[in-house]
């Protein structure tokens, strides 16, 4: 097959500008310690927060599922692929969220792109903050509504955005503002009540995304809430497995199944998944001591780090960053983590704004205060062989 000119030229670029993107193959199962190249290194580079995608319980309600319904779900939800663990789980997830009802898609990314094209279209406006996950930008541009985005965290910005005055020309145009609830390259938290104040005094849906908040935070794990509108979740994080949510009142989730386009174009997620879910759902309900440890943890990480003088930005969740400016930067320091055996990625533009490249540490209920002094060790080295 032909490779067109561009093709080259765009990857010379990104090489060039320390921009280049590869994938690391991972050669065992998901935990603190996973196989690469052949060694086993101490990873801090997975959303699987709470240890539950190894969980030999879960592990074992996907193996009973796929014996029950097979693997492939062969035909999308509205077709034959609908089945009893699909809604089975969507009892499970409202009930956990304390909503009327919720709706599975087969990924995070997807449950946001089907959450703001349902809600919004032509002539519509979204408020967006600038940090948000990239599947809620692309959501806005499939919706086909005006991106309107505010800086990082300003409740004022957003709320000028959504002011029916400066914003709408037609007055039956809908607003909706979107905002993660944990931010994936930050780990800060959003200003949720001020987001909602703002969001009933303009007459504004809100719709939050709490991939990174739920099992994390929240007084049950379910999160942090503020949505007026709708909330979206995914299985693929504290959940350990995969697919996507939007939690809502019943009606928004009807018109979710009426309207969405990627829930109602593509192939169900297996029954096994489901079930492996509902599993997960169950554990991180009966062990909140999982997410505690979790926290506490991360808490531990986030002062040593601030001792010896590194960047965490507003981390307040297990999400920690290290944020050290240029690309380079980050490679070399990523890089150097490597030879020492910790694999902790670096994070460049456009994932993070220009200058503020990082390592994204994640951390996991399986982590030991042990993993997490050698980390903090490994950083200090890594900064000192940087700056040489
Ligand atoms: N929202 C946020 C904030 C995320 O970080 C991610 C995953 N990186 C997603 C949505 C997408 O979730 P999924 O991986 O299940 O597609």
């Amino acid at each position: 097959m032909a490779t067109p000119d561009f093709v080259r030229a765009t990857l010379d670029d990104l090489r060039a500008r320390d921009l280049y993107r590869r994938l690391v193959a991972v050669g065992s199962a998901a935990g603190p310690r996973v196989s690469v190249g052949g060694r086993t290194v101490l990873q801090f580079a997975s959303n699987n927060y709470l240890g539950l995608a190894g969980d030999p319980r879960v592990r074992e309600a996907a193996v009973r599922a796929i014996e029950r319904w097979g693997w492939g779900a062969g035909a999308s939800r509205l077709l034959a692929g609908h089945t009893d663990a699909h809604a089975a789980l969507e009892a499970d997830l409202a009930a956990f969220k304390g909503t009327e009802a919720a709706l599975v898609f087969p990924s995070g990314y997807m449950a946001n792109l089907g959450a703001v094209t349902a809600l919004v279209g032509r002539g519509d406006l979204v408020a967006c903050d600038r940090e948000n996950h990239a599947s809620i930008y692309d959501a806005v541009r499939l919706s086909g509504a005006e991106l309107a985005r505010y800086p990082h965290a300003d409740v004022g910005a957003a709320a000028e955005l959504l002011n029916p005055q400066s914003a709408i020309r037609n007055p039956q145009s809908r607003r909706l503002l979107v905002s993660d609830t944990v931010f994936s390259m930050g780990g800060d938290v959003a200003p949720l009540g001020e987001l909602a104040g703002i969001c009933r005094a303009a007459g504004a849906m809100l719709v939050v995304d709490e991939a990174h908040a739920l099992g994390v935070l929240g007084p049950t794990g379910a999160g942090l809430g503020g949505a007026i509108t709708a909330s979206v979740g995914t299985l693929s994080k504290a959940l350990g497995g995969v697919g996507g949510f939007v939690a809502a009142s019943r009606d928004v989730i009807e018109l979710l199944v009426n309207r969405a386009r990627p829930f109602i174009y593509t192939t169900a997620l297996p029954a096994a998944a489901c079930e492996a879910a509902r599993a997960a759902l169950a554990i991180l309900q009966a062990e909140p001591e999982r997410r505690t440890r979790l926290l506490a943890l991360a808490d531990g990480l986030r002062r040593a780090l601030r001792e010896r003088d590194f960047d965490c930005g507003r981390s307040e969740t297990p999400i920690v960053p290290v944020i050290v400016g240029e690309p380079s930067r980050a490679l070399a320091m990523a890089a150097a983590l490597l030879a020492r055996g910790i694999f902790c990625p670096a994070i460049r533009p456009p994932t993070v704004p220009p200058g503020t490249s990082r390592l994204r540490v994640s951390l996991t209920a399986e982590h030991t205060e042990e993993d997490v002094d050698l980390l903090v060790r490994a950083l200090v080295a890594a900064r000192d062989y940087a700056q040489s």
